[in-house]
């Protein structure tokens, strides 16, 4: 097969997970148990396609337009294509529709549930590597974002503004992060230095996602 990193890219992913469905020979991804991408092996277990999911109008572009994508083999065709692993696609372009794929699944989930499984706040902390959390703090996730920090019986206005105003999973849905919100939401005992490196290392979280 062309494409020998997919097992790394994939794995890479944050909360994804992987099987080998034995009575087909597929090797099935997975975030939050449901299964986003999948390489097809033979009885010799070489790849004969890798799924994906698309949304379908953009499926059905990509199908006129690659020869070497065809409709889900053994799956959903409205949803899932099958990319041929020894055809043409650039491998640029493979992992642009792995990244659409995970993220198309991951977005059907619940919210709540979708910070569960990447192990981020909203504002992509990891609250499990936290010196406080378990001790002084559930962590943001579980507190609802009304952490010990937040104003009393409020939750922190990043979280606020996230969730309860916009709907959204996470920051990483909202063209403007990193946002005034965030400039004026900060540990005071922060050098800008330290606030500006964790301001970047948390859009580096999220822009992962
Ligand atoms: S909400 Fe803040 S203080 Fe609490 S565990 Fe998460 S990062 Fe730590
Ligand atoms: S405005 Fe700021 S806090 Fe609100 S969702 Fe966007 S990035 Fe997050």
């Amino acid at each position: 097969m062309k494409y020998p990193w997919i097992d790394e890219y994939l794995m890479a992913k944050r909360g994804v997970t992987k099987d080998l469905q034995a009575e087909w020979n597929w090797i099935r991804y997975h975030i939050g148990s449901k299964m986003f991408a999948a390489v097809l092996l033979d009885h010799d277990d070489r790849p004969y396609y890798i799924n994906l999911k698309l949304n379908p109008a953009e499926g059905e572009l990509m199908r006129k337009q690659y020869p070497d994508v065809i409709p889900g083999y053994y799956s959903n065709k409205l949803h899932w294509n099958s990319v041929k692993p020894d055809g043409d696609i650039p491998d640029d372009l493979l992992k642009t529709w792995l990244d659409r794929s995970y993220l198309l699944v991951l977005q059907d989930l619940p919210k709540a549930k979708q910070r569960e499984i990447l192990g981020l706040s909203v504002c992509g902390t990891d609250c499990s590597a936290c010196p406080l959390h378990g001790n002084l703090c559930t962590g943001c996730n579980e507190a609802c974002g009304k952490v010990f920090h937040a104003p009393e019986g409020k939750p922190c206005p990043i979280y606020g503004c996230c969730v309860n105003k916009h709907h959204y999973a996470t920051c990483a849905s909202c063209s403007r992060v990193p946002c005034a919100v965030w400039q004026a939401t900060r540990d005071p005992s922060m050098t800008d230095e330290q606030f500006e490196q964790s301001v970047n290392d948390r859009v580096s979280a999220l822009r992962k996602i």
